[in-house]
């Protein structure tokens, strides 16, 4: 039984971003891989030892509170340090970084990646498009990355962290006035850090990058993106069709 943990649904599930957990359950059942996805709600205990999570975006006031669960229960921190592949989507980035802002000033992340996120010169909305740069565990893309972007954070990676892919349509991580203090990271888009990968792409991301989803599924699985059996699936294809650019 292959197991998906869908982090906080309760409070960083305002974009549909749960529809990535959806997208894993099938793409593995379609393979004929018993799947189950197990919601973990505010005040839940998170189980360490489920093969792979994901969180969901959210408002600012949400995000403060699934930050300091997340710290606080330490389900999440021991199944990234044991090496369980997480999924985390715009507000999910900004909660698994060091820090990020909201109306209560500078609140302390959940510290999964090297990542530090300030604000915007003005809201980032609208499709989001990128190459993948080939760091880590996503070096097996070779894909265009698309979905859309609804945020006001601006995120600065550390050294620890890599970018995900290359901006080449929308905002990404940052613009200039985010990322004042370091410039190049104008233009990139989403964090690799280990088995953690975070991107700012709603859509939700995993219908919309299926590539990325059997990466997820093949990490969960512990074997590899070319091992898993191929899926033709139409409607996945149309839809990137009309999406990329
Ligand atoms: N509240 C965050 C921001 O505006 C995240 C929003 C989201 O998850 N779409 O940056």
């Amino acid at each position: 039984m292959l197991t998906i943990g869908l982090i906080l649904p309760d409070v960083l599930g305002t974009y549909g971003d749960d529809g990535n957990a959806l997208v894993l359950r099938q793409r593995a059942r379609m393979r004929g891989i018993d799947t189950e996805i197990k919601p973990i709600k505010l005040g839940e205990a998170v189980p360490e030892s489920l093969d792979v999570y994901c969180v969901g975006g959210g408002e600012d006031t949400a995000q403060v509170l699934a930050s300091e669960h997340l710290r606080k229960d330490g389900g999440l921190i021991r199944a990234a340090n044991a090496g369980r592949p997480i999924l985390g989507i715009c507000a999910g980035l900004q909660v698994l970084g060091t820090s990020f802002r909201a109306s209560e000033g500078i609140v302390e992340g959940v510290g999964l990646i090297d990542a530090t996120t300030v604000s915007l010169e003005k809201r980032a909305i609208g499709e989001v498009q990128s190459s993948p740069t080939g760091a880590g565990i996503t070096a097996a893309l070779d894909q265009p990355l698309t979905g859309f972007e609804n945020h006001m954070g601006a995120t600065i990676l550390g050294p620890d962290a890599s970018p995900l892919g290359r901006v080449t349509r929308g905002v990404g991580n940052t613009d200039a006035l985010g990322a004042s203090e370091s410039p190049e990271q104008v233009g990139v888009e989403g964090v690799v850090q280990g088995n953690v990968i975070c991107t700012y792409m709603h859509g939700p991301a995993l219908a919309r990058n299926p590539q990325l989803a059997d990466l997820l599924l093949a990490q969960a699985m512990g074997t590899t993106l070319a091992e898993l059996e191929p899926l033709d699936i139409e409607v996945v294809a149309q839809l990137r069709k009309e999406r990329t650019r």
